[in-house]
């Protein structure tokens, strides 16, 4: 008798499909909700970095490219990196173009992890963190950071034992919105080398920076804080989803030592292969861009986000992203679930705190909707803050 359970894995048994899956399945049940769940721009891919993509599916630009990615991205990357962070130019550092960040996540924890390696990340955190280091066999071990979400040495350095291997930092972060500020680099790069720990730096979000670090003056390096400032023993990971709307097209890249970044290419080649092919092209393309009126509408919408609802609840200032975390006022004695199923009641859609975190007292919002459906949901949230 067949008994497809059988095959299932201990491992993935493990990990308990996202929260995030169970609102997007609500979502799809109600009628005209505001949507303020979604982790994913609302404008489209630029219509150049578009154009440049069908331009190379027509030009047979459709194989296999190598492992590790075209030289032209690879080149464009690592252009970039030299440029922004002046100390990297000192380094030996290779760079992998991924499948996504996610790509180039499952690569470093697999490559890096294995059982009995603790691994520490921020709470609240990514969802998937979690389950990546569970996927390496690894114990996830969480940094608490509320109430201000600061990922701090200080709160970092009680949790580190002899088996700490790697330390996931994400700034901006998701699902908080915050920015962690350029001394916090400083300091958690320093930690993660005197410790022997590699830092893992997920900068996903690294356009959608509100607060940046005025480190030379010069536009290449006034740009979001990043330990990569302070650092070179460290995998730095960004992306093209978020920045370009480009979260289909699964681009994203790995710079850091190389001796780490050639097992990564290795497990690339037995698994992902390669980055999408006419993607890698775009990619090129898409650092031309100017994105500023697009990250300029989400700063006007974090501004409208933090104008309508502090006060109303406890805010930690959320310095970029589109996410902002507000808890829930104790006064309603209620757990985020609770006020996330009443919010979904009257056909608001946000994310409890459990999702993202051992507690239940926060949830997330996502401005990255239009104007009329933001301010919509704004109304709701303060209605539902004085219920
Ligand atoms: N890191 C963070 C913090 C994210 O929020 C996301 C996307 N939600 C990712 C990584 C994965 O992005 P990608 O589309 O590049 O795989």
């Amino acid at each position: 008798m067949f008994t497809p359970d059988r095959f299932i894995t201990d491992r993935l048994r493990a990990m308990d499909a996202s929260g995030i899956r169970k609102v997007f399945d609500l979502a799809a049940k109600l009628k005209d909700p505001v949507n303020l769940s979604i982790g994913q721009p609302d404008f489209d891919v630029p219509e150049p970095v578009k154009q440049a993509a069908m331009d190379a599916i027509a030009r047979g630009f459709n194989r296999y490219t190598v492992t590790q990615g075209t030289q032209a991205l690879r080149d464009k990357v690592a252009g970039l990196i030299r440029a922004e962070f002046t100390n990297w130019n000192k380094a030996e550092f290779s760079t992998l173009i991924t499948s996504g960040v996610s790509g180039g996540l499952m690569l470093a924890l697999l490559c890096c992890v294995q059982p009995g390696d603790e691994v520490l990340m921020p709470d609240p955190y990514f969802v998937m963190y979690k389950h990546l280091v569970t996927l390496a066999g690894g114990t996830a071990v969480y940094v608490d950071t509320y109430p201000d979400f600061q990922l701090t040495a200080a709160r970092i350095a009680p949790q580190i034992t002899a088996r700490t291997k790697l330390l996931l930092f994400n700034s901006p972060a998701n699902p908080t919105g915050i920015v962690a500020t350029d001394a916090v680099c400083r300091e958690v790069a320093q930690l993660c080398e005197e410790r022997n720990i590699l830092l893992l730096s997920d900068e996903i979000y690294d356009e959608f920076c509100y607060q940046k670090a005025h480190r030379r003056g010069t536009p290449a390096q006034d740009r979001c804080p990043s330990p990569a400032a302070y650092g070179t023993n460290l995998l730095l990971l960004r992306g093209y989803s978020k920045t370009y709307a480009m979260t289909g097209w699964r681009l994203g890249y790995v710079v850091g030592p190389a001796a780490i970044v050639e097992q990564m290419t290795k497990l690339q080649q037995y698994s992902f292969v390669c980055a999408p092919s006419m993607a890698q092209v775009a990619g090129v393309l898409a650092h031309d861009v100017d994105m500023s009126a697009s990250i300029a509408a989400y700063r006007r919408k974090r501004d409208r986000v933090v104008e309508r609802l502090s006060g109303v609840y406890d805010l930690a200032l959320p310095g970029g992203a589109f996410y902002a975390f507000p808890g829930v006022p104790a006064r309603l004695k209620m757990s985020a679930t609770e006020f996330c199923a009443r919010a979904v009641e009257q056909g608001l859609l946000i994310i409890p705190g459990h999702v993202f975190s051992a507690r239940d007292t926060h949830f997330r919002i996502s401005y990255a909707c239009d104007e009329k459906m933001l301010e919509r949901g704004l109304d709701m949230l303060v209605k539902l803050a004085q219920a």
